[in-house]
């Protein structure tokens, strides 16, 4: 039996459905490098982070149209999502107007007490966490000045101070990083750091770089901290495709025996006003009948044709649910139209075709007249229930007011 690793103890906060800290499972994040107001191209770069094995997202929040899109991204996301707030304040109120998870706040950015202390209240009133992320390349300058730079001292001290000001509004659902490009820099402060806290850590090397040394670098630094139990949530910051970042977390974790080994990659979308079926129950059937098969790929289990396709465009093959009828697809492309009772077996049945014959012999079978009975689908449901299902233009109005106030 392998060793385990004693693990420091820490209060727990949730990121949506995702619990962070305590005995929670150290989960594992990324980062969209979309633009936020392109919802559909976040979207699918979400979808293919939940492919790669990531459990929280990260979006940045830094003009009013990214808080907008983060209001249509949000029902629709398969991770929880973090907005990512730089120096204006009134934005994450937008976000938090928007319904993320989370709020990550640099304290280097948004200095202004009254500020902290607002948004501070208004996620504490909305029970939303909020990630205090401090950041070498960003410090206050009045630490920069007292500590003589970028020490793993003075990342302390300004987490230390931005703890402060939450906890004047009664308010601790706090995550903290104290992320440098530096890794014996980043390992000391986060050991200081573990010794002044009880918050939940968020780990992980900033500005890594690309892969391959960006790997090394991050997994340095966040392995060594793991082993010595601090960390409750990882991410490694890559200049690559962020689902390597998600992969490499994903990997690290296995390797270190903190995360079970994944078989077959079976994602499902969360559900939303749109949603045309019961997903959990069907994704529960398409587990079970998946299971044991030891099919090495992944299938998305979605709530509805007027997205579920492109949204999981990332997965191998999957179904999507539509008046009374399952689509299925391979590769976001629609290849058969069935009952929705026979949608579970058809699926069975294409994802064997699938690995055996490879994705080239499953999509020569699709049914030639799939595409355009998808289509018609598609186009009734959005006459049924609007573009807007999940009343996000409603949230948009409000962020709107917000920002221009
Ligand atoms: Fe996306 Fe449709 Fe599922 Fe809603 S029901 S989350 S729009 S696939």
């Amino acid at each position: 039996m392998s060793p385990t690793y004693q693990r420091r103890r820490t209060r727990q906060i949730q990121v949506g459905t995702v619990p962070v800290g305590g005995d929670a499972p150290i989960s594992i994040q990324s980062m969209t490098i979309t633009k936020t107001a392109d919802v559909d191209g976040t979207l699918a770069q979400i979808y293919a982070l939940a492919g790669a094995g990531c459990d929280i997202v990260r979006c940045t929040c830094n003009e009013p149209e990214a808080a907008e899109g983060l209001a249509r991204i949000v029902p629709r996301s398969p991770l929880p999502v973090v907005a990512d707030i730089h120096f204006q304040y009134k934005l994450a109120l937008a976000a938090l107007d928007a319904g993320v998870h989370q709020l990550r706040l640099n304290p280097g950015n948004i200095r202004k007490p009254e500020h902290i202390k607002l948004v501070a209240s208004e996620a504490r009133d909305r029970g939303i966490s909020c990630r205090i992320g401090v950041n070498a390349g960003s410090l206050d300058p009045e630490l920069y000045e007292r500590f003589g730079g970028p020490t793993a001292a003075a990342m302390v001290e300004s987490a230390k101070k931005e703890i402060g000001y939450f906890e004047e509004v009664g308010y601790d659902l706090i995550e903290i990083s104290v992320k440098s490009s530096n890794v014996a820099v980043m390992i000391e402060a986060y050991r200081q750091l573990a010794d002044v806290t009880d918050h939940p850590l968020h780990l992980g090397v900033t500005e890594a770089g690309p892969i391959p040394q960006g790997l090394v670098k991050a997994t340095a630094g966040i392995a060594t901290l793991l082993a010595e139990g601090i960390g409750d949530t990882i991410r490694y910051s890559l200049t690559a495709d962020p689902a390597e970042e998600a992969r490499a977390g994903r990997q690290l974790l296995e390797s270190m025996g903190l995360r079970e080994r994944r078989g077959l990659d079976l994602i499902a979308c969360p559900s939303c006003g749109r949603a045309e079926i019961d997903v959990i129950a069907v994704a529960d059937a398409a587990q079970r009948a998946l299971d044991g098969l030891n099919l090495p790929i992944q299938v998305a289990v979605m709530g509805c044709v007027v997205n579920g396709p492109g949204e999981a465009r990332s997965a191998d093959i999957g179904i999507a649910a539509g008046r009374k009828r399952g689509h299925l697809f391979i590769k976001g492309e629609v290849v058969r139209v069935v009952p929705e009772d026979a949608m579970v077996d058809e699926l069975v049945r294409l994802a064997q075709l699938y690995v055996k014959d490879g994705p080239e012999a499953a999509l020569a079978q699709a049914d030639p007249t799939a595409a355009a009975e998808a289509e018609a689908d598609r186009a009734a449901l959005l006459d049924d229930r609007g573009a807007d299902a999940n009343a996000s233009e409603e949230r948009v109005e409000l962020i709107r007011k917000r920002v221009q106030t």
